[in-house]
């Protein structure tokens, strides 16, 4: 029995079916309580029952109007409409995707979390989202699998070295747990990693981060739609957003600076908004444009790879800017690797064998030992780069129109913190202090928060 409970409690599609399923009572959307909680008791019941699975989020009719309409059914749009609905109780709001909930970037990444990032703005809006995934499970109700196994960077130059100490002294006086540590530190916290001086890029210390970790994607999104549905927001699926309707513009149609959102135009009809929230990363510029809004961001792939599953032996997140790699190893003991973006611009979402080739490469100059392990498979997703690496979030010159983008190789750890701020925005029409650094403008008066030194392949 201690081993099925403990299947329950880790197994994220455990969880899910056995969260819809909960003998607790049926999911009561707009009561404003957390949905149920799975648990085995619950998962009893309904199988000696018999009962079907209740779906984890309703299917409900395309109203014509809402309150509040979201573009995006990743982590950001999501985690905005359940913080519209638990810390402001706004809840007439739809969340739009063209796919399916966790379609985009949010189901493809390597759910790395930390919060060590290179600007005190960027540190403190991690911290915060950091801090509230710590608290996930319990305030959705669901376990999002959170595994607090520490992050390190490898610096394999004197100049990496030096940014790892700036980051360092940044990170401490935020109160952020983050040190530089020497090559011994890291064999002893990694002792796959090859430290000899032979080796082409020899490892010389690394920026260590205790706080830092992985959490399960899916169950971060399904925890989020689950909350928000219990509270009464809506999820559509396979629902497009071809246009959103403007009015007062200086654009054609109404688009533009100095205009007004009145709506969407979707595969299913028009549906009127005073509030519409563009959370489409990958796809960014195509739904701001829309609008009439220009934003600075251009599109790559970001792919990554998954082995066969060993036993566990790489107790932590290991990143090599040098190398253009990162690895951690899942709970069922996969390596997942990741890169840094692909260096063109496209929607396009295929793997290549040039990738596959660069990371096996690469890989094994860091862990030579794992030579005869096999890719289980790769895949690729879509990044928003801005020129700084930092997002483009809140208000438009477009009123009404909302912008939670730029979300690059580094969104998934931003998620709750951004649904939180950006929640709190659209319900006090005003910008919260955490997101102030972010906004759109930033490129006109040259303001950037460059986060490219802790960003670019760290993720
Ligand atoms: C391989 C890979 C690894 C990554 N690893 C990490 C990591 O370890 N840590 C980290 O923090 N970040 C990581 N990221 C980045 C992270 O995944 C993204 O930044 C984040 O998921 C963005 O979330 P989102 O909710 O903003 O967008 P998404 O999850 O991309 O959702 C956008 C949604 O918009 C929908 N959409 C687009 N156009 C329309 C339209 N016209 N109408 C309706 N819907 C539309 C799409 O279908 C999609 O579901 C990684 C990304 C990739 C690709």
């Amino acid at each position: 029995m201690t081993a099925f409970k403990h299947l329950l409690s880790t197994s994220p599609l455990a969880s899910a079916r056995e969260s819809a399923s909960s003998a607790l009572g049926s999911l009561k959307p707009g009561s404003g309580s957390k949905p149920p909680r799975y648990s085995a008791a619950g998962l009893f019941v309904k199988g000696a029952k018999s009962q079907d699975w209740p779906r984890v989020w309703r299917e409900v009719d395309l109203q014509k109007s809402y309150d509040v309409i979201i573009i995006g059914g990743g982590v950001h749009g999501l985690a905005t409409a359940y913080y519209l609905a638990t810390n402001h109780g706004i809840t007439n709001v739809a969340v739009l995707d063209k796919a399916y909930l966790g379609s985009g970037g949010s189901g493809r990444n390597t759910a790395i979390v930390r919060s060590n990032y290179l600007t005190p703005e960027g540190v403190a809006f991690y911290d915060r989202s950091l801090s509230l995934y710590n608290t996930m499970s319990t305030d959705l109700n669901l376990n999002v699998m959170f595994s607090e196994r520490g992050h390190m960077t490898l610096a394999h130059t004197d100049g990496a070295l030096r940014t790892m100490r700036w980051r360092a002294e940044v990170n401490k006086l935020q109160d952020i747990n983050s040190s530089v540590i020497d090559a011994d530190e890291v064999k002893k916290l990694a002792p796959s990693l090859d430290t000899s001086p032979n080796t082409r890029y020899p490892i010389l210390g690394a920026l260590y981060h205790p706080p830092g970790g992985t959490i399960r994607h899916d169950a971060v999104v399904w925890g989020y739609a689950r909350g928000a549905d219990h509270r009464g927001v809506e999820m559509h699926q396979k629902t497009e957003v071809y246009d959103i309707l403007c009015e007062g513009g200086s654009g054609p149609d109404g688009k533009g600076p100095g205009g007004k959102v009145t709506g969407v135009r979707t595969n299913r009809g028009d549906i009127s908004a005073p509030i519409v929230v563009n959370c489409t990363a990958g796809w960014a510029t195509t739904i701001s444009d829309m609008a009439g809004v220009k934003l600075p961001i251009t599109t790559h792939p970001l792919q990554a790879a998954v082995t066969e599953p060993v036993k566990v032996f790489l107790p932590t997140v290991v990143v090599s800017g040098s190398l253009h790699v990162y690895v951690s190893q899942t709970d069922r003991g996969e390596l997942v690797f990741g890169a840094s973006v692909d260096p063109y611009a496209t929607y396009s979402m295929k793997g290549s064998l040039e990738f596959t080739e660069e990371l096996a490469g690469h890989v094994l100059e860091l862990m030579p030992n794992i030579g005869r392990m096999r890719l289980l498979r790769q895949w690729a997703g879509l990044c928003d780069m801005t020129p700084d690496y930092s997002p483009i979030m809140g208000f438009t010159p477009v009123d009404g129109f909302l912008c939670d983008v730029g979300w690059g190789t580094y969104g998934f750890k931003a998620g709750p913190v951004s649904g939180e701020q950006m929640a709190e925005a659209i319900a006090t029409k005003a910008t919260p202090k955490l997101i102030e650094p972010f906004k759109l403008s930033r490129f006109a008066t040259g303001q950037l928060v460059g986060e490219k030194g802790a960003a670019a392949v760290g993720h």
